[in-house]
């Protein structure tokens, strides 16, 4: 692993600082207060290459990796745009069809995810089973030569901006014993799929929905991948992406509310002619947020090398890692911004408290922090499961 990024990455870091910050935090809060998606800049990021940087060339895309991908969330999130969709659909659900999903599915899906005119989600949460995959109750049932879909899926991001769902169901006949998924690629517009939207705490453009199947069918090249047994290698492929990229997303945040916090208290000046962040009590707290975001960079870098070069096992446990790191270090650095920014940092003019919600989501999902620390307790230091 080198600690430099090659030219090229430099550049594609560089460009997309320049397209965030054009668009900046108070686009993103105004459009979250409006009701609005970020359109615009999805549009924008799309023509210029940045939604598709690891979607192979043959299918539109820049022909990258997830250490491209993630420098795109971090550095749209360092200018205070964090898009949880970049992690859903392009970390995700790009990985996944372009790893697993038939040529035919590659050929008729990626080419929109690269260029930013289509957009697919992901749904595996469900109510009862929350983060024990294992009980999924979520059914397909053959129908014809299709397939009939039944089941909940909660807080599910996106599905008012998406053309499909990636829905994660285990087949009638697996469903007693060990989970056997299988994704189906479902139009947001399938007869039988509902949605309500949920009312959350979380100051963005991007929603969430509970999503209701009831007798979905769908036709047999819906399934994704040549065959049921696509789907376990599948659902696992989506992972390292979904933690390095949801990683990046939080080190960028953090990376944005310090430097909001460190331009404020380097000019504040309320004791005479000192500025406030002379004061230790102020500067300290949040250079132990810039320590903390930093490791976590280091962490992101090293699990996106791991998994650029395949060795996924490793990036597995590097992804987890950098995902529980990035994930606290942003609540930290955003809860130390508002306190030493004092009202100012309740204010909206700021920027800084409507990312409270985020952070905040971001030690919850999309992999709790509980679930990372049984990941490793578990498989880095060889203790008994306790679930
Ligand atoms: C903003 C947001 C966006 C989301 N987007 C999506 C999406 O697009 N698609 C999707 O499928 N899902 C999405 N989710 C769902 C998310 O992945 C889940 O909320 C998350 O996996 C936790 O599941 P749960 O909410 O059911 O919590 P539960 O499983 O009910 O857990 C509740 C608490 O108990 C802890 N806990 C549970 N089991 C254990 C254990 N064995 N050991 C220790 N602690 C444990 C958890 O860590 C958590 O703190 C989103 C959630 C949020 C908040």
């Amino acid at each position: 692993m080198t600690l430099d990024l090659t030219p090229e990455q430099d550049q594609l870091r560089d460009a997309v600082r320049a397209l965030g910050r054009r668009y900046g935090h108070g686009y993103f809060v105004e459009k979250a207060r409006a009701g609005e998606h970020t359109t615009e800049l999805w549009a924008e990021a799309g023509r210029l290459g940045y939604l598709g940087v690891n979607i192979p060339t043959e299918y539109g895309g820049g022909g990258g990796g997830i250490t491209e991908l993630a420098i795109v969330c971090e550095e749209l999130a360092a200018a205070g745009c964090p898009l949880l969709l970049l992690v859903v659909s392009t970390a995700i659900a790009a990985t996944v069809l372009n790893r697993h999903g038939t040529e035919e599915q590659r050929k008729k899906h990626l080419p929109g995810l690269a260029d930013g005119s289509q957009k697919i989600v992901f749904a595996i949460t469900e109510p009862e089973a929350g983060s024990n995959f294992h009980r999924l109750g979520t059914v397909a049932r053959r129908d014809g030569d299709g397939w009939l879909l039944n089941g909940r899926k909660c807080y599910i991001s996106g599905v008012d901006e998406a053309g499909h769902v990636l829905v994660v169901a285990r087949t009638e006949d697996s469903s007693t014993g060990k989970l056997k998924p299988a994704l189906f690629l479902v139009p947001t517009d399938a007869a039988g799929l509902t949605r309500s939207k949920l009312d959350m705490e979380i100051v963005s453009p991007e929603n969430q929905f509970l999503l209701y199947l009831d007798d979905v069918r769908v036709p047999a090249d819906a399934l994704l991948g040549e065959s049921l047994d696509a789907g376990l290698p599948a659902l696992f492929a989506g992972l390292n992406p979904e933690r390095i990229t949801v990683a990046a997303m939080g080190a960028g945040t953090g990376r944005y509310a310090i430097e909001r916090a460190s331009e404020y208290t380097a000019t504040r000046k309320v004791w005479g002619g000192r500025s406030i962040g002379s004061h230790q009590g102020v500067s300290h707290p949040l250079a132990h947020a810039a320590v903390q975001v930093e490791l976590a960079r280091l962490m992101i870098q090293k699990a996106a090398t791991l998994y650029d070069a395949g060795r996924d096992l490793e990036a597995g446990v590097a992804g987890n890692m950098a995902k529980y790191a990035a994930g606290e270090a942003a609540a930290l650095a955003v809860d130390t911004a508002v306190q030493v920014l004092g009202g100012a940092g309740m204010t909206t003019e700021y920027g800084v408290a409507t990312l409270l919600g985020a952070v905040r989501a971001g030690r919850i999902a999309p992999v709790s922090r509980e679930m990372i620390l049984n990941f490793v307790a578990q498989h880095v230091l060889g203790q008994d499961k306790s679930y």
